[in-house]
């Protein structure tokens, strides 16, 4: 194409930005749930930049509008599959272009956006990236669908029938391999997420970290919290309400279905601002440098308060008071950690549990302000049964590999399938760890990167990997699934051998 393209011409920014705005609420199927990536590229103004990049401005100035036209169409998430707008769009570039693929290379690819619709639209693709994670994306987004996530045609013969069914066997083989991690971490951990007597599955452990008081004839510990609140909706109101027996802070639950709110509680007063802490017990205040000393001089602590309920007969939540049973099975859980990290480092010649450090990640990946609280490693962003789920979850995904190669599959084919299993694990350490807030209005639990930083929380939400509702393993897998089936229906480009450099590069 030797002529101007498309887009230097004119294009529909105000359309296709419209269009691309509302992706953010687009989720299923979509590669922003594949990994989180800052800054990943809207996927329709990817697609519709890249279209009227690679098209000729067309000579008669009537042309112009029906193309802005078909752009405007093209970038809707809703046409990223219709076969119509996608081969019209393939056919018109190629015949723009004498007929041949196109080249496209983007050596900053990311999260991915601006190749996988560049191989929407037909071309030979090329993505370059040396951040490692990236790199994992860019495989799982482009690479493997295109190779191993063919749909096929397999006859099925059994002595009853004989038919022809169509399989995806990367589709397939994420899902079957997903379930026997999920199966296998629940066989050897499950038990430290055990139901109430009443069959209601908790969903999260609800945590507080504490600090010594200061004042010496008290010495209690305070629970920090910025406010009491368990569910604060319009037609549901839940609180904790804290009382003092001796020189322990203890709690009660009121609101909606509990307890009355007394009168003169205010549930939005919590015992910490801005890292100044009040003492519950004696009324004594903690400065901020001091607050902050406590965490660094690992003086701090953290207690379970209470546990968010589902049960699978009723709707909605309930919450309790943890008690002494919860703290047992925690404890069995840290113990059980020590072992399994023991044994686990023997076997790998590495510490499972992250123990990089925190501080040394630069500064331009946004503001990380926990190592001031004495987090000082990766590892420390998790509570023991948090680590171990984690471990556990990392050691049965290897598994599985050795067990697909123990099955005769091909090397780099296994590899394909235990990669979109480590995005499953990665999704849930961004659930999975003690940085993850409760959200009081949803009820629901957040994740850490609800935006790029790691700030300090002084309560947190710990997740039930295997709850069966939002969040756990099953649901993180779920979500890979979608969008390997989606980008599995991307047709594919078909590419020559080699290439000689000839004037159909760009
Ligand atoms: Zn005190």
């Amino acid at each position: 194409m030797k002529d101007k393209s498309f887009i230097e011409e004119s294009f529909p920014v105000r359309e296709v930005s419209e269009i691309s705005a509302k992706e953010k609420n687009i989720r299923h199927g979509h590669i922003s749930t594949i990994h989180i990536w800052w800054t990943r590229k809207p996927l329709g103004s990817s697609r519709a930049t890249s279209y009227a990049a690679l098209i000729p401005a067309p000579k008669d100035v009537v042309e112009w509008d029906k193309i802005r036209q078909f752009i405007i169409e093209l970038s809707k998430w809703e046409n990223s599959l219709d076969h119509n707008t996608i081969e019209k769009a393939r056919k018109y570039i190629l015949n723009a272009n004498s007929g041949k693929p196109l080249r496209v290379l983007d050596p900053f690819s990311g999260g991915g956006s601006i190749p996988l619709e560049a191989l929407r639209l037909g071309c030979e693709v090329h993505a370059v990236e040396y951040n490692p994670v990236a790199v994992l994306i860019l495989k799982c987004t482009l690479e493997y669908p295109q190779k191993y996530g063919r749909t096929i045609k397999k006859e099925i013969k059994d002595d009853f029938l004989e038919k022809e069914v169509e399989i995806n066997h990367l589709l397939e083989d994420v899902k079957r391999w997903g379930e026997w991690v999920l199966e296998s971490a629940k066989k050897e951990i499950g038990k430290f997420y055990p139901a109430d007597e009443d069959g209601s599955i908790p969903v999260g452990y609800y945590w507080m970290r504490t600090i010594p008081c200061q004042n010496p004839v008290c010495g209690a510990d305070i629970p920090l919290t910025a406010n009491w609140w368990l569910a604060k909706k319009d037609n549901k109101k839940v609180s904790l309400y804290p009382y003092v027996e001796g020189k322990k802070v203890k709690f009660k639950i009121v609101g909606t279905g509990y307890e009355k709110i007394p009168a003169n509680f205010n549930p939005e007063k919590g015992t910490v601002s801005r890292a100044v802490a009040v003492c519950p017990v004696c009324g004594g205040v903690v400065d901020d440098d001091t607050t902050r000393k406590l965490f660094q001089q690992e003086k701090a602590g953290e207690r379970l308060i209470a546990v968010v309920l589902h049960n699978p007969k009723t709707t909605g939540k309930r919450y309790r008071i943890a008690t002494e049973k919860d703290m047992e099975v925690f404890k069995e859980a840290e113990k059980y950690l020590e072992e399994k990290r023991a044994k686990l480092m023997e076997e790998w010649g590495i510490d499972p549990v992250p123990d990089e450090p925190l501080k040394r990640v630069p500064v331009t990946f946004g503001v990380i302000n926990v190592w001031v609280y004495g987090m000082n490693t990766w590892g420390d962003l998790f509570n023991s049964r948090q680590k171990l789920a984690l471990i556990t979850f990392t050691e049965k995904v290897r598994m599985a590999y050795q067990k697909m190669i123990e099955e005769g599959y091909d090397k780099d084919y296994a590899k394909a399938v235990v990669s979109y299993l480590g995005l499953v694990l990665n999704r849930l350490a961004d659930k999975n760890a003690n940085l993850v807030v409760y959200n009081v209005v949803g009820e629901k639990i957040e994740h850490v990167f609800g935006r790029q930083a790691l700030p300090m929380t002084w309560d947190y939400i710990e997740l039930n990997v295997f709850s069966g509702g939002n969040g756990d393993w099953q649901a993180h897998h779920d979500w890979i699934l979608n969008v390997l089936s989606h980008l599995s229906q991307i047709p594919p480009v078909e590419v020559e051998d080699g290439g000689d450099g000839d004037e159909n590069e760009r």
